[in-house]
């Protein structure tokens, strides 16, 4: 029997870990938390690719928004509502500032990965 000098426990001789959690053998040890460090990577890396996806589908919304409140701006205008169609096209330009700085800060942070 091997006896846990965290615990107390009696364990098996072979036994590598107690069931409070402590290591008998520490290269066993290194070993394990060196791997999961890696899982850990792992689904960190997963998670920011589905936050650049995501990211990415704001800005091509934010774009999208953006044009065709300039569309409506310039037809607004056009039906002789100018300042109406001046607020629009403010607004687009505004979201579609907001898609440029959404777009600067992924690259920044993409280059700051690597
Ligand atoms: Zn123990």
């Amino acid at each position: 029997m091997k006896k846990c000098p965290f615990c107390g426990k009696e364990n098996d001789i072979n036994a590598i870990k107690c069931s409070c959690g402590y290591y008998f053998d520490k290269s066993k040890y290194v070993e394990t938390s060196s791997e999961s460090a890696t899982n850990q990577t792992k689904i960190y890396k997963n998670s920011s690719r589905g936050n650049f996806i995501i990211a990415n589908i704001t800005i091509i919304v934010f774009y999208i928004i953006g044009l065709i409140s300039i569309i409506a701006g310039f037809v607004t205008w056009n039906n002789g509502d100018k300042i109406i169609g001046l607020s629009s096209i403010g607004t687009a330009l505004v979201i579609i500032a907001f898609a440029e700085i959404i777009k600067i800060l992924l690259s920044i942070e993409k280059n700051t990965r690597k």
